[in-house]
């Protein structure tokens, strides 16, 4: 089903042996190649982009500003997979988590934010994570597949319909499932589709990237011509402490991490935002907080403290307000920028590090959440 990108569109529009192409994973030039391939002016994949991602059309009968005879010949050869919202769930304080169908039945989670300080949509890079950070839910279901360029785009496009907000700005938030790096080209490429003029025109600074750390792609984000914002997993000051939280620093060592963001090209204006996941009683001394400051001096920084969404199976604590806030205080005493994030949707699970799909039972999660030791 998946289309290779660039590649010649069934002559004719016919659909070749392998079925119809996937509209979405075609950035807006692919498109424009592909409508061409149909015998079609390509400005007319400006309109298609439209339809998809800025009304949400993708029945391409509906395409009223199309020739007949182009939405025939596209109808033919093309589907436009999108996911569909199996599961909302609101919690009391605005945010609503989705669970996202997708076309091999499996389902990614998904959350919309309504004021953080804009409207954010935080979306999954793959169903189930590899990296297994020790607090995390989504690490405990381990990676199942990585999502396509279509998929990630999708996520957005889903909600942003589903919640009548299109046409209103936005921020999108790669902080869902799995880990955007270990996913690099349909990531970017999803960008991309979303930064798009003719959809849903998201501006690279309306879009944060949050990585672990996985520094080959790191240095490969460095050189993209338009660049997310960029977040930073770190969540301790030493290598030994992080080995143990974040099994990818035995890989990728805190030192070279800190190395690698010491030379990105962050923006005159812009800074990294570190996020640091507070754990009672192990990362969350003042101590901790003094290394932390050390450790970023002459980086371009934010750090964004998270105390712990607690979850059952996850084998930490959230540290008591009074830690959490002299852990801040000292931070900001040494002269780094932090913020204390309040967290979102705990009610309903949405919260960083609690999206898990449960699949047909809803505590199917919990239940393999639990047998973990
Ligand atoms: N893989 C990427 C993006 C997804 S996680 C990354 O690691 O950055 C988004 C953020 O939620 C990360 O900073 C992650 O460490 C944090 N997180 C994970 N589990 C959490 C939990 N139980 N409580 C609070 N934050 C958590």
């Amino acid at each position: 089903m998946s289309a290779t990108e660039g590649a010649a569109p069934a002559a004719g529009g016919t659909p070749d042996a392998a079925g119809p192409r996937d509209l979405t994973e075609l950035e807006l030039p692919a498109l424009e190649a592909a409508v061409a391939g149909l015998g079609a002016p390509a400005f007319h994949a400006r309109q298609i982009y439209r339809w998809v991602y800025r009304r949400g059309v993708t029945d391409f009968a509906r395409m009223t500003d199309l020739p007949a005879s182009l939405r025939t010949r596209l109808a033919a050869a093309f589907a436009v997979p999108t996911p569909t919202v199996v599961e909302r769930a609101r919690s009391r304080d605005g945010t609503v988590k989705f669970r996202l169908g997708l076309r091999d039945g499996r389902g990614v989670e998904a959350v919309f934010i309504p004021d953080t300080p804009a409207r954010t949509f935080c979306v999954s890079t793959q169903v189930g994570c590899a990296m297994q950070c020790g607090f995390c839910l989504t690490g405990r279901m381990g990676l199942t597949r990585n999502l396509t360029a279509g998929e990630i785009a999708g996520q957005v496009r889903a909600m942003a319909h589903d919640l009548a907000l299109a046409d209103r700005p936005f921020n999108v938030v790669l902080m869902g499932m799995g880990e955007p790096l270990h996913n690099y080209e349909p990531t970017m490429r999803a960008l991309r589709m979303l930064a798009s003029e003719s959809g849903l025109a998201v501006p690279p600074r309306r879009v944060t990237l949050s990585t672990v750390g996985v520094l080959p792609g790191l240095a490969r984000l460095a050189t993209e011509p338009v660049m997310p914002n960029l977040a930073v997993s770190l969540h301790a000051a030493t290598e030994e402490l992080r080995e143990r939280l974040v099994p990818l620093g035995r890989k990728y060592p805190l030192a070279e991490l800190l190395a690698a963001c010491r030379r990105f090209p962050v923006g005159r204006r812009e800074r990294i935002t570190f996020e640091y996941v507070l754990l009672d009683g192990v990362n969350d001394a003042p101590a901790d907080a003094r290394r932390l400051a050390r450790l970023l001096r002459g980086i371009r920084s934010k750090v964004n403290v998270i105390p712990l969404n607690e979850a059952p199976g996850i084998p930490y604590r959230r540290p008591p307000d009074h830690r959490v806030d002299a852990f801040g205080r000292t931070l900001a005493a040494a002269g780094v920028r932090v913020s204390v994030r309040k967290s979102r949707g705990r009610d309903i699970r949405a919260a960083c590090g609690q999206l898990i799909l449960e699949g047909a039972r809803p505590s199917a999660g919990q239940r393999m959440a639990a047998r973990l030791p």
